[in-house]
């Protein structure tokens, strides 16, 4: 596999330092921007193939160049996240970041994190969110296949509505990957819906009836508080 490049953009010099060294030893070639719109600029520059990007940035904040990076790439980026800042979390997913991350975290998260938005991309060909296709999904013991309206579960045929059946098929083509409420609202039922949020969480309620071992304890579908809604990987 070619070398992969990753623009990190970080302004604390301990984060760089540490950064830089940590993924260098994984593999990567590591280019670095200190402020938000040297960031633009060494995207141009280098078009790496995947963006860390701090929110908190001096010049132009992690937001907005997330949000001016997607009108020209579909570049993987992972938005990186102050301990407890919710909010930046959700917006970023909102502006178009792949994944997040927290501060403090651990290297090999942090990698394993590239490395799936990366492979998600990549198989993707830069659609975000997954655009859904006709191809059979298969996750642990959840399958589904889209051409003959079929979802099984341990092997058993499941019946399912329309609306369910759309849901499951976005957060299997989306595995891993937290999928924002209004992500969700306007890929399933439109983007000029006007109905009631909380049809959402019924939807999800009813398709974990179906596919959850224990439905009141969720480990296939579960619920990133203030965020969306996630299928979990199989283990
Ligand atoms: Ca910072």
């Amino acid at each position: 596999m070619a070398t992969q490049t990753v623009l990190l953009v970080e302004d604390e010099e301990s984060f760089v330092d540490a950064l830089t060294v940590g993924l260098k030893r994984e593999g990567f070639r590591v280019e670095v921007a200190r402020d938000g719109l040297e960031a633009l600029n060494r995207f141009d520059l280098v078009q790496p193939d995947v963006v860390l990007l701090d929110v908190m940035l001096p010049k132009m904040s992690g937001i907005d160049v997330c949000r001016q990076l997607r009108k020209r790439t579909q570049v993987p980026i992972i938005m990186v996240t102050a301990k407890g800042a919710e909010i930046d979390t959700v917006v970023g997913l909102e502006v178009g970041a792949d994944d997040y991350i927290t501060k403090p975290y651990r290297m090999r998260e942090l990698v394993a994190r590239m490395r799936a938005v990366m492979r998600r991309v990549s198989t993707e060909r830069g659609s975000s969110p997954a655009e859904i296709d006709g191809s059979i999904l298969e996750v642990g013991d959840v399958s589904l296949d889209p051409d003959e309206h079929v979802v099984r579960v341990r092997g058993e045929l499941v019946q399912m509505p329309l609306k369910e059946f759309e849901l499951l098929h976005l957060l299997l083509a989306n595995v891993g990957r937290v999928l924002a409420r209004e992500t969700l609202i306007d890929r399933v039922w439109g983007i000029d819906y006007v109905g009631d949020t909380k049809t959402l969480d019924v939807h999800i309620k009813r398709l974990r009836a179906k596919i959850e071992d224990e439905p009141s304890d969720p480990k296939r579908i579960v619920t990133i508080r203030g965020l969306g809604y996630k299928f979990e990987r199989s283990r």
